[in-house]
């Protein structure tokens, strides 16, 4: 059984004129929902501001939880932050949490949202309002569960908030590979960027991430990998530009889970970025990763165990 989160509060309702696809998150619970017994459900506490508030300056937070963000605030996340958006955006950093707390249970657990990797101290950016990840591993570590944690981030847009958020911090390495000629135009400082051209495609794709994940993993040594399973790399995504095709990303995932699992480290997932009209195409390829990520880390469980999957 693979451990998924998900919240009620992750498929808001859309604010007027929002263009972004408030209902992925719930066409990705149905498409979960579909696959019966094979998901365990898991449900997150919002989390509470105090550590929100490690990520974030408490001034923002308060302006989000009280759904007074400043109007330049707005136009840099994309959308409003209405009562439905301000609850959203506390649970799902919950979720990661609680997606986090599961893998070092089982050793794979996914959160059905989250991955906002954009969202800087003082404000929201490119969709994202808190950074869960960034929340997800200061708390990890600042409550002594953890010593070392690593964002790695596959979306295509670099993990600049998440790398600003967490810079310096002797307990937390950042992982991002991503199109360098992309959304943010100024890039932050990962602990290690693989910015790529555009049109990468499968094969070198694939083997720059072999070749720069494992050395990475190796020198941080992280007890839990926090994973932005992004998947606007792909062909067809309206913001995408690396030019991934299914089977690519699909690839991508048995790569991350291997080299994870090579390794003992647990990994749980956020969904991260995917854009189009196409929102059920769109979540099936988010359902697509869970459901591989998930696989691959049973498999290991059961070939440990000396079971027969
Ligand atoms: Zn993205």
């Amino acid at each position: 059984m693979i451990a998924v989160v998900h919240h009620p509060d992750y498929v808001a309702e859309a604010p007027a004129r929002s263009t972004y696809r408030w209902n992925k998150n719930g066409l990705i619970r149905d498409l979960l929902l579909a696959e019966g017994a094979a998901i365990d459900w898991h449900e997150p506490l919002p989390m509470s501001a105090r550590w929100i508030e490690e990520a974030h300056d408490p001034a923002y937070v308060a302006e989000v939880l009280e759904c007074r963000v400043p109007a330049a605030k707005i136009r840099r996340i994309g959308f409003p932050v209405t009562r439905a958006v301000a609850a959203r955006a506390a649970v799902v950093p919950g979720g990661t949490y609680l997606a986090a707390q599961l893998a070092l249970e089982r050793g794979y657990a996914a959160n059905t949202a989250g991955g906002s990797h954009h969202a800087l101290a003082d404000t929201g950016a490119g969709f994202c309002v808190f950074n869960d990840l960034a929340i997800a591993a200061l708390r990890l570590v600042g409550e002594g569960t953890l010593n070392r944690v690593a964002i790695v981030d596959c979306d295509v847009h670099q993990g600049d908030g998440s790398a600003a958020l967490t810079a310096g911090h002797p307990g937390i390495a950042t992982y991002s590979i991503h199109a360098e000629k992309n959304f943010p135009a100024r890039k932050a400082r990962s602990t290690l960027d693989v910015p790529l051209p555009d049109a990468t495609r499968d094969v070198a794709y694939l083997e720059t991430l072999e070749r720069t994940l494992a050395p990475f993993l190796d020198t941080h040594r992280p007890e839990l990998i926090l994973y932005q399973a992004g998947v606007d790399p792909f062909m067809d995504d309206r913001l995408g530009r690396l030019a991934l095709s299914l089977e690519g990303l699909t690839a991508r995932e048995r790569l991350v889970a291997r080299l994870a699992i090579d390794r003992g480290i647990p990994l749980a997932s956020t969904v991260g970025g995917g854009y189009g009209d196409d929102a059920l195409a769109i979540a099936k390829r988010h359902v697509g990763a869970i459901l591989t990520l998930g696989r691959c880390f049973a498999d290991a469980r059961a070939l440990r165990l000396g079971v027969t999957a």
